[in-house]
């Protein structure tokens, strides 16, 4: 029986959220190759972590747990993951594509002689060979990469390529095997220094109730002024798409998406947001979006309860107009 391996995330005793997307994908993956699902966790501390997976369907979740590996060094990371690998023999090893799997996963994939077949967003079967599909140009166009050759095939999904809430589980409760990575702490060359924590005084979206966000289509930093008032009249907040935040017209504390915060909000209303995956990710909690954008076919109409096709220059001083007025 073949099986797919995939590695989980967490950090500091925490599942990485798109950890469990990357379950769904496995799952789904598996089912079609009529294969079994394993589960990996790599880390110091997994109980927490291991938790939180207990009732995920699958064959048995696999803990990899060294103090050496935490804090976080590709170095140590890579011989656990690969002791892993090399422990279950898997036709495939599925990872999140987050910030740590771009860091390490490369340099797995290499120590077996594959490549990564990195930020995929599906798969399909095709003459008996698995395709993986990943984005060009920033979403303008897709590629097929073909997984041939000798297994392990090492791919990552892209953050919302899945749906956690599609998650096959099991109250019987997961199976659970240690795998000894052999490390030797005093091997490592490498020294972690504490992480960076840049929201420390920023901006907190996940738990307010209206967010006007901006995007591209608000044109210059000087209409952001149009979101604000806006917001104020909705008792709500200002959030941002990436090129908003890449372009200095707002703090990148206001990013909203699979690089920003994720948010929830009874109200999200998109003035110019294209609605990319990568944003929608970080709204999916949001119970009402409503979209104003130029184009009648921009994907965040897809996803939105309400929309307006119009300008939001034209639009929002109307709207703010009557909220103010009435
Ligand atoms: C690894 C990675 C991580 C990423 N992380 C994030 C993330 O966390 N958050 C994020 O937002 N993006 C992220 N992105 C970028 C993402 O792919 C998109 O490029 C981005 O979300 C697009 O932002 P936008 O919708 O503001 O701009 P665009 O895609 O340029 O869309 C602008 C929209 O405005 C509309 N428009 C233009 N003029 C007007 C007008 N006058 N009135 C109304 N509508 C108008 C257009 O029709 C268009 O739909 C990431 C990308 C990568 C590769």
């Amino acid at each position: 029986m073949t099986n797919v391996l995939v590695i989980a995330e967490q950090r500091g005793g925490a599942l990485n959220p798109h950890s469990i997307e990357a379950v769904v994908g496995a799952q789904k993956l598996a089912a079609a190759l009529g294969a079994d699902v394993d589960v990996g966790l790599i880390g110091g501390d997994l109980d927490a972590a291991a938790g939180e997976l207990k009732n995920v369907e699958a064959k048995a979740l696999h803990l990899v747990a060294d103090p050496a590996l935490e804090p976080y060094r590709a170095e140590a990371y890579v011989p656990a993951a690969s002791a892993l690998v090399s422990a279950l023999s898997p036709q495939f090893v599925v990872m999140p594509h987050t910030y740590l799997v771009r860091d390490f996963a490369p340099r797995l994939a290499a120590s077996f002689g594959r490549v990564l077949i990195s930020d995929s967003i599906e798969f399909r079967h095709e003459n008996g060979q698995t395709v993986f599909v990943r984005q060009l140009f920033q979403g303008k166009l897709n590629a097929d990469i073909l997984a041939s050759g000798d297994h392990p095939h090492f791919v990552s999904f892209q953050a919302g390529a899945f749906r956690a809430d599609e998650l096959a589980t099991d109250t019987a409760g997961i199976a659970t095997q240690t795998v000894d990575a052999g490390l030797d702490a005093g091997q490592l060359r490498t020294q972690a220094k504490a992480p960076v924590h840049e929201m420390a005084d920023g901006v907190d979206l996940s738990s307010v109730d209206v967010i006007v966000s901006v995007g591209r289509g608000i044109q210059s930093e000087e209409n952001i002024d149009l979101a604000q008032r806006l917001a104020k009249a909705l008792n709500g907040e200002v959030g941002a798409s990436r090129p908003v935040c890449d372009a200095g017209w707002m703090s990148n504390d206001h990013q909203i998406g699979s690089s920003g915060q994720s948010v929830s909000p009874k109200l999200y209303l998109a003035l110019g947001i294209s609605g990319s995956i990568q944003h929608m990710v970080g709204v999916k909690g949001a119970k009402t979006i409503a979209a104003i954008n130029t184009d009648a076919k921009a994907p965040i109409f897809k996803a939105a309860d309400y929309g307006i096709v119009g300008d939001v220059l034209e639009v929002v001083p109307v709207l703010i107009e009557e909220i103010e007025g009435g």
